[in-house]
């Protein structure tokens, strides 16, 4: 705890070294300061300070372009520039300034962009985000920013979440104020859960396929996975916690509150969470954490996989969005005590619910865009993540309040208090939380706020909570017009949760009877990741992005296309890393124990004639559907034969480290 916060220019530190310019840290927190020159200079002058006496003397913008939600590094982007300058003797000496610290003029034209740029009109600039702390890693400082070209768009995940956000806001507040309650703002708070696996860095050198694709695409489960659960929350590992304990650490001293660690379902996979808060530092520090454990698992021999599908048979990794709206105040508006104390208005907490409501029914195939990242294809569906319709689950409680609130009835929402008796006089009866969990809906509500279980490891979630804020701004300024257009605040609610109850399931989401009562209801239901990406070009959601000032058309469109070609670039590396593996490698060995490998072989072929299809075709949504075809049927096909093969051959010509190798670290 002592050096809790040392290397991030918050608080007590912001105090120490913005003193001696007459200033504290309450002046980061009022975000103006990036448009005062004066009050700029300071700030960049105590940088400067902090960082020479942290031995940190370089500076570098830190921002998070398009296309990078990669399985390996390259989320940021960042260019280094040492702080000095010669002096007028001709020495060097130090030097950092206003300029400096706020704007960057950056090329960064080699990143995808969806046509926003063109090489000969490839002007960007970097701009400080006020609203996410400047750190320290290593020699260098580091100051988030957003990445926006000369003509104004956006090339990055920051731009469009903090527009979305402000047009939340706006519409939150708007809402409220018809309702008698005055706010100065509301924003976004969300927690991440995030799950990744530890495997032994000899046996991860052994695997040419999960480093360069994060995944294995090759084989052959051992005997023992994880049918005994006997690693879900199970005591950890020596040595990766001594890892998780270093990464905890490291965490804390750049002010991240990664509170809990624990081992997850898989063999080797585990899970850490922070305190929640406002969404554009979280998804930072989620980043950061991710880069983290990356670096601090080599230095224990380990390597730390993101990717949402590493091992078949065994459980992916997901990142759990728990996310709620709160005043800047300090209201959850997801609490229905706190809202009804704090206002004195029952009807608040379920309008904004039934908000909530119409935003998920309406704009399911957004949210079902947002997670369609391409290890989720692996995921989805598959008996370990929600499946692919988006409902929600309010739970008995909520649902049959709103059921009643619907029907006319109005008053309090009062969660009904549980208790469980343990049968026990030692412990007597325990109370307990009104709502259960229900672990197969993807977006449930969990008492103060509503959790996306849907998303996957590796994302960036910027683009997952730019779309829970857009969704809810549409919903929120739908409802404020109709206000404002003479209908009471409780009928509307009551009008819209009768349009969009359908969306409402708190019923087993992985069962095959919801597959066809959802079916029946007309839920959206998409479950290829390629469909799901082409959604982010539908009119309706090209007009409601535009409309609320988050993205442009263009922008938008932009997004869609780097998704589907980001899609096929992996799917690309995945193959051609295949066919190396068996012809190179596994062949070659095999063929040296006399077992045949003709059959795999023909299956080879196949992988490189659909390889060539692939290469052959120039629409971008063509080129990702046949990607698909050739990563989930011909690639799927091909690793079976492989892995028939492997459970054949002798141990010791397998030339590949095995999964037994790559899962059992203890
Ligand atoms: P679980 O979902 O397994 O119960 P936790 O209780 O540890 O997990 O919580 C998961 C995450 O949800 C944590 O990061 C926590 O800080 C976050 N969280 C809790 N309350 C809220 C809230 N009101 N808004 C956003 N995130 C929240
Ligand atoms: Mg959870």
């Amino acid at each position: 705890m002592e050096d809790y916060g040392q290397k991030v220019f918050v608080g007590a530190v912001a105090d120490k070294y913005l003193g001696k310019y007459g200033e504290s840290s309450a002046l980061l927190k009022d975000h103006s300061w990036v448009k005062d020159q004066a009050k700029a200079e300071k700030v960049a002058a105590a940088l400067l300070d902090w960082g020479r006496d942290s031995n940190a003397t370089v500076f570098t913008h830190w921002f998070q372009p398009l296309g990078a939600n990669g399985v390996r590094h390259g989320q940021t982007g960042q260019v280094h520039n040492y702080m000095f300058t010669f002096g007028a003797d001709g020495k060097p000496c130090f030097k950092f300034k206003a300029g400096e610290l706020l704007r960057g003029e950056t090329d960064g034209s080699s990143y995808p962009n969806g046509g926003l740029r063109a090489t000969h009109t490839a002007g960007a600039y970097t701009v400080l985000d006020p609203t996410s702390p400047i750190f320290i890693l290593d020699d260098t400082i580091y100051a988030p920013t957003i990445f926006i070209s000369y003509h104004g768009q956006s090339l990055d995940e920051k731009i469009p979440l903090l527009r979305s956000e402000q047009a939340m806001s706006a519409q939150c507040v708007r809402l409220l104020k018809l309702m008698g309650h005055t706010t100065a703002g509301v924003q976004s708070n969300i927690g991440l859960e995030q799950e990744f696996f530890l495997i032994p860095r000899d046996s991860y050198d052994r695997r040419p396929d999960l480093q360069q694709c994060g995944r294995t695409i090759l084989g052959k489960m051992p005997p023992r996975g994880q049918e005994m659960c006997d690693h879900y929350m199970a005591p950890l590992n020596q040595h990766a916690l001594n890892c998780l304990r270093e990464i905890q650490h490291e965490a804390f001293k750049l002010g991240i509150p990664l509170k809990t660690r624990h081992r997850e379902v898989a063999p080797n996979q585990y899970e850490m969470a922070p305190y929640f808060g406002h969404v554009t530092s979280q998804i930072d520090q989620n980043l950061l954490v991710m880069q983290l454990c990356e670096e601090i698992a080599a230095k224990y021999e380990l390597a730390a996989l993101f990717q949402e599908k590493p091992f078949s048979g065994v459980n992916g990794s997901g990142k759990h969005n728990n996310w709620s709206l709160g005043t800047k105040e300090g209201l959850n508006l997801m609490n229905a005590g706190q809202v009804a104390e704090v206002t004195g208005n029952l009807d608040i907490f379920p309008v904004l619910i039934a908000a909530v409501v119409t935003a998920v029914d309406k704009h399911s195939d957004l949210m079902r865009a947002a997670i369609a990242d391409p290890g989720n294809d692996f995921r989805l569906g598959a008996m370990e993540a929600p499946p692919s319709i988006i409902s929600t689950y309010l739970g008995d409680s909520l649902t049959e309040y709103l059921e009643g609130f619907k029907g006319g009835k109005r008053g309090e929402y009062k969660p009904k208090p549980r208790t469980v008796d343990t049968g026990c006089d030692l412990f007597g009866t325990l109370e307990v939380p009104t709502e259960d969990r229900n672990r197969t809906s993807p977006f449930p509500y969990g008492g103060h706020r509503f959790e996306f279980r849907a998303v996957g490891s590796a994302q960036n979630v910027s683009m997952v909570n730019t779309v829970l804020n857009t969704i809810c701004a549409d919903a929120f300024k739908e409802f404020a017009d109709k206000i404002e257009g003479g209908m009471k605040a409780d009928d509307v609610a009551a009008e819209a949760l009768k349009e969009h109850w359908k969306i409402i399931f708190n019923g087993n989401g992985y069962s095959e009877e919801w597959k066809a009562e959802a079916g029946k209801r007309g839920l959206c239901r998409i479950d290829s990741g390629v469909e799901a990406m082409e959604q982010l070009g539908a009119e309706k959601n090209l007009e409601m992005f535009a409309k609320l000032g988050v993205m442009s058309k263009e922008e938008l469109l932009a997004r869609r296309d780097i998704a589907l070609q980001h899609y096929t670039g992996l799917v690309e590396i995945e193959a051609g890393c295949m066919i190396d593996m068996i012809t190179q490698n596994i062949v070659p060995s095999v063929k040296e124990t006399g077992i045949s490998t003709a059959q795999m072989e023909a299956e080879c072929a196949k992988v490189k004639a659909k390889y060539e299809e692939l290469e052959h075709e120039e629409d971008p949504l063509k080129k990702a559907k046949i990607a698909r075809e050739l990563r989930l049927d011909v690639m799927a096909n091909a690793r079976k034969v492989v892995d028939e093969v492997e459970s054949i051959c002798p141990a010791k010509s397998w030339p590949f480290a095995t999964y037994r190798d790559l899962l059992f670290l203890d």
